[in-house]
């Protein structure tokens, strides 16, 4: 048996070359179906993060019986630490700051983002039904603040801040609702391997697994398997097989989540894979500070200016996230500093004002009462620093950014009211916008393009709705969007 077989090496691509450091592709091969299933239900979602959620509840609120098999001890994935934006064309809220916008706008720039390697099929699902799944969260008791803004790499004003800390809102919501429809969960789970009719073919009927106790088990799925573990961020020797940039950077990603076995499995049973090679990265902790307490200063783009160890801004701060991670890769230092003041800092969600806050301990924030002390603190020429500073709320004045470009949209707020914060910002892998591929219906699609019966797909496991580069905000939108979807049409086969 070789480390990697060939139906792998045809959807990675000529990266899958050096695939001798990843896991042997044979430990996913589906297995044939056992002589006895030890639990059966309807709906079995794979991942307990938002899109796994989503997906259980809609099943279930189709009526059928849905087990969501979760790997950890508790649910969540990195949905319950993310910082909680989800964009979405909302009249009601955008027009009372007059913001102009329509669904669209939306898939235009999302299209444009990710340099239209996206599936322009499923960005109109996924923009069109914002709103709406929007409310189906409000409706279970999710709240959103009342204004909008532009998260970092958002590109427009439309991004809703969850009220409750980071995605804390989004999982305890779904639970509550997954409980009262009686969705069961086997925690501490790990799916190995899908179980279909032949190796490769046929119907998707369950999963093989090892339980809390090591044992094997194989979960039947009457209707169908929803896979919803998440992406590969978090396992560098697969994420540098695309792209050897990344092998060394750290991850903002639960460790132990997005490490892509399930990705894999899906490959092995004949899934396509698209786009692994699209690979984000997003303000992490300094170098050497890996251990550090991340940073999130940056999240409100009108609030901050990025700032090289020069004290000079190197770019305009609200371009697309790609733009950004290749212009702080290109530092000297590989890392800048994100600076905002009181006012920009109180902007801040509640939750990455107590991360600055515990990064003055660790080291990875700093604050002062002048612009001169704070430069002083960051190793850096206190003149150049004011001198930047003061040339940025020049630029605000005018409403134009001549030498980076910054839209006037997101010229608004001068930096001028002590105390003043600044955060240090690397690069992490944050989120691996390739995966299955799937279609409208979230069914997931096989080498030769063929829906794969019995297998779904949702989240940051698909590949195909984000492209090259994905819009901030748009992924806790996916999620969400596709989660559902996948469960209600999980839930409607025979
Ligand atoms: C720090 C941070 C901040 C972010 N902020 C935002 C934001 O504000 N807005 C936005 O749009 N996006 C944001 N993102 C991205 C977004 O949060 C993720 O893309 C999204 O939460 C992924 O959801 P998911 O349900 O697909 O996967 P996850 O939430 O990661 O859930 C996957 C689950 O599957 C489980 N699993 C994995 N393998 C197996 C297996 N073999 N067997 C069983 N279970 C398994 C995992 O343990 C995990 O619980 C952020 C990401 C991070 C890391």
């Amino acid at each position: 048996m070789t480390a990697i077989s060939r139906r792998n090496m045809l959807a990675m691509g000529a990266a899958g070359a050096a695939a001798a450091v990843i896991p042997a592709a044979h430990a996913y091969d589906p297995c044939k179906p056992p002589q006895k299933w030890d639990v059966t239900t309807d709906v079995l979602v794979i991942g307990s993060g938002g899109a796994g959620l989503a997906a259980a509840v809609s099943a279930a609120e189709g009526g059928a019986k849905a087990i969501v098999m979760e790997k950890l001890r508790f649910i969540g994935g990195n949905t319950l630490l993310c910082s909680g934006y989800y964009n979405c064309v909302d009249p009601g809220r955008q027009k009372k700051q007059g913001i102009e916008d329509s669904v669209d706008l939306h898939v235009k720039q999302t299209l444009n983002a990710g340099d239209n390697r996206a599936n322009p099929e499923l960005v109109k699902v996924l923009c069109g039904k914002g709103l709406e799944t929007l409310e189906w969260l409000e409706g279970m008791g999710m709240q959103f603040d009342p204004k909008v803004i532009q998260v970092y790499g958002a590109l427009y004003r439309r991004s809703h801040l969850a009220t409750e800390a980071k995605g804390a809102g989004y999982i305890k919501v779904l639970k509550k609702k997954a409980d009262e429809l009686g969705v069961e969960f086997l925690m501490g789970t790990k799916m190995k391997s899908l179980v279909r009719e032949g190796a490769q073919s046929g119907r998707v009927l369950g999963v093989e697994a090892v339980n809390a106790d090591g044992k094997t088990i194989f979960v039947r799925a009457k209707k169908g398997v929803v896979l919803a573990a998440g992406g590969f961020a978090a396992n560098p020797q697969l994420r540098s097989l695309y792209d050897p940039r990344l092998l060394t950077l750290c991850t903002t990603n639960n460790v132990a989540c997005s490490t892509g076995e399930v990705m894999l499995a899906a490959n092995a049973a004949g899934a396509m894979l698209i786009g692994c090679d699209y690979i984000q990265c997003n303000p992490g902790p300094a170098p050497g500070h890996q251990n550090g307490v991340r940073q999130s200063l940056h999240l409100d783009v009108s609030k901050y200016i990025y700032v090289d160890q020069r004290g000079h801004r190197f770019v305009a701060e609200d371009a697309r996230r790609d733009v950004l991670r290749d212009a702080v890769l290109a530092l000297p230092e590989k890392y800048g500093f994100v600076i905002v003041d009181a006012d920009g800092f109180a902007a801040n969600p509640a939750a990455a004002q107590k991360d600055a806050k515990r990064g003055l301990e660790s080291g990875d924030s700093f604050t002062a009462d002048t612009l001169e002390e704070l430069a002083k603190k960051l190793k850096m020429d206190p003149a150049e620093l004011k001198k930047t500073v003061d040339e940025f709320n020049e630029c605000v004045e005018k409403k134009s950014d001549p030498k980076f470009g910054r839209k006037p949209d997101m010229l608004t707020s001068k930096i001028q009211k002590g105390p003043f914060w600044a955060a240090f910002s690397s690069m992490a892998v944050h989120h691996t916008m390739g995966g299955v591929r799937i279609d409208t219906s979230a069914r997931v699609i096989d080498l030769a393009g063929n829906v794969i019966p019995g297998l779904y797909a949702a989240g940051e496991i698909t590949g195909g709705i984000h492209g090259s580069n994905r819009v901030g905000g748009n992924a806790v939108l996916d999620i969400h969007v596709f989660g559902r979807i996948a469960g209600t049409n999980a839930a409607k086969e025979a």
